[in-house]
């Protein structure tokens, strides 16, 4: 190994890591969002940058051809060895499998491979709270986010959620908070990065496809934590037993939060309100009743955000304020409007039936479900049985409203839509005030929409295209 690659591995993060970059080459893998970011960041700190991406030129987006007139020298359709030539540094993006041919020759070489988020947090000074899970992520970093914004510290959300953190590596202040919201992708290209708040929401088989395991993925995601010391904390969700268990191993000290149980260290209900307990007594942060967003799984949520902004000293009554102004993330169970007596929701990120049900049980009024699209081989026979006795009608609309219709069974009503507007349409007939209306298509878009985004601004648009009633 040569002496500017063990420099390398011994600098931490910050100015001197903004140093060392300058000049250097530096390979990048990968040229969707964040690799796209990461190129850009290592120009403006004078890096030589290479970068990569499997897809033909014509497939690459705008945004990555642009580099070249920024200086980079791009490789598309493949990762040929000028894509490596003089490497100091190799930076992955999320959606590359870590296990290509090139790197693992580049690893035995002894050149460091990292992600972009470990690059972004290594140029980067400012504290970051890292979220990860399997569900849930981005309802609780902007939250998060929402929370901490009642302070006067500067706040930035970014991460998987749609802004990577290297765009902002070099403009965001070092007093600042970040809050991030990481995958297990991105955790998977981590080898220093330290944040001072990690939160575990939820474990469950995901992403099996790249991990291998659930073991595996697990792995990954207990890699937020790795590097933190006792003077971090580690959010973890005392309810959830995959979750719960990582609090042996990380050399954190774990912040606990639980909808179902008192906690001697944590945020968690009681009486009806959500508690702080952190130095011996118990402190009340907010009525569960205040709480916005609908659902059993959203107030888990608004436990763990509160749990990983307490760190900051934050007070309990703009925290109580932040909580019940909070109105959700789009497509999440979000609500639309009321119309004579009527709620409608736009959950159009359901994209499985798995979410599917959460909404449902999130209601204790009446349901006129729209659902359908793309069931990607799912099977409907569990949202029939969460669909009876909850569900008024519903309408189907998109490529397998028929395999819906069998799995929902005799005992839903159940009519079949054409388009949006016209599953809209439906819906108002059927529902009857103290009613809800919600989307929550239990399948992906791709059908009739471009995306889940898509698909929730039609619904939204039909339903707002009501008019007042008189
Ligand atoms: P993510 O970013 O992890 O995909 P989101 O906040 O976007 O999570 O929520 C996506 C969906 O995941 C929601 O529509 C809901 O069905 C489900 N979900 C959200 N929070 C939780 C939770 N705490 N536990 C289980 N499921 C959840």
């Amino acid at each position: 190994m040569n002496i500017a690659l063990l420099e390398e591995t011994e600098l931490l993060r910050g100015r001197a890591y903004r140093q060392w970059l300058l000049g250097r080459t530096v390979s990048v893998v990968g040229l969707a969002r964040s690799g796209v970011a990461a190129c850009r960041l290592l120009r403006q700190l004078e890096a030589v940058v290479l970068a990569s991406d499997a897809k033909p030129r014509s497939a690459l987006g705008r945004d990555a051809l642009a580099l070249e007139a920024e200086g980079v020298a791009i490789s598309a359709g493949g990762h040929p060895p000028q894509a490596f030539r003089g490497a100091q540094l190799v930076v992955v993006s999320p959606g590359v499998p870590t296990d290509l041919p090139a790197l693992r020759e580049l690893r035995l070489a002894g050149v460091p491979v990292i992600g972009e988020l470990e690059l972004a947090w290594r140029v980067m000074e400012a504290q970051v709270i890292a979220i990860t899970g399997t569900n849930g992520k981005t309802t609780t970093t902007v939250l998060t986010g929402a929370l901490l914004r009642e302070q006067s510290r500067p706040v930035l959300v970014a991460g998987n959620i749609g802004t990577p953190l290297s765009a902002h590596a070099l403009t965001f202040p070092r007093d600042g908070i970040v809050v991030a919201e990481v995958s297990s992708f991105q955790l998977e290209t981590t080898e220093r990065f330290h944040p001072r708040v990690a939160a575990i929401l939820n474990l469950t088989p995901d992403h099996l496809d790249r991990h291998g395991t659930f073991e595996r993925y697990v792995e990954a995601k207990a890699r937020v934590f790795a590097h933190q010391t006792g003077a971090d904390c580690t959010v973890l969700n005392a309810d959830d037993p995959a979750t719960a268990a990582l609090a042996r191993r990380t050399p954190g000290r774990v912040v606990w939060f639980s909808r179902a149980k008192p906690l001697d260290y944590g945020v968690f209900c009681a009486d009806g309100w959500i508690v702080a307990k952190l130095n011996g007594h118990v402190e009340q942060i907010c009525p569960v009743g205040e709480v916005f967003l609908r659902g059993a799984h959203n107030l888990e949520n608004v436990l763990a955000a509160t749990a990983c902004s307490l760190w900051t000293g934050i007070a309990p009554e703009p925290l109580r304020r932040a909580i019940a102004l909070f109105r959700g993330v789009e497509h999440r169970i979000e609500w639309v409007r009321d119309l004579q007596g009527v709620a409608y929701y736009n959950d159009s990120k359901a994209t499985n039936v798995a979410s599917t049900i959460k909404a449902l049980e999130s209601f204790s009024e009446p349901v006129i479900l729209i659902a359908g699209g793309r069931g990607k081989g799912q099977e409907f026979t569990s949202l029939g049985a969460a669909a009876r006795g909850r569900v008024r009608r519903a309408v189907l609309i998109g490529e397998d409203r028929e395999k819906i219709l069998r799995g929902l069974g005799d005992r839903v009503p159940c009519v079949f839509a054409p388009s949006m507007e016209e599953a809209v349409g439906m819906a108002r007939a059927a529902a009857r005030p103290g009613d809800v209306v919600l989307l929550s298509p239990a399948c992906a878009s791709f059908d009739m929409f471009e995306s889940f985004e898509h698909r929730g601004a039609a619904f939204k648009a039909a339903v707002l295209a009501f008019g007042d009633p008189p």
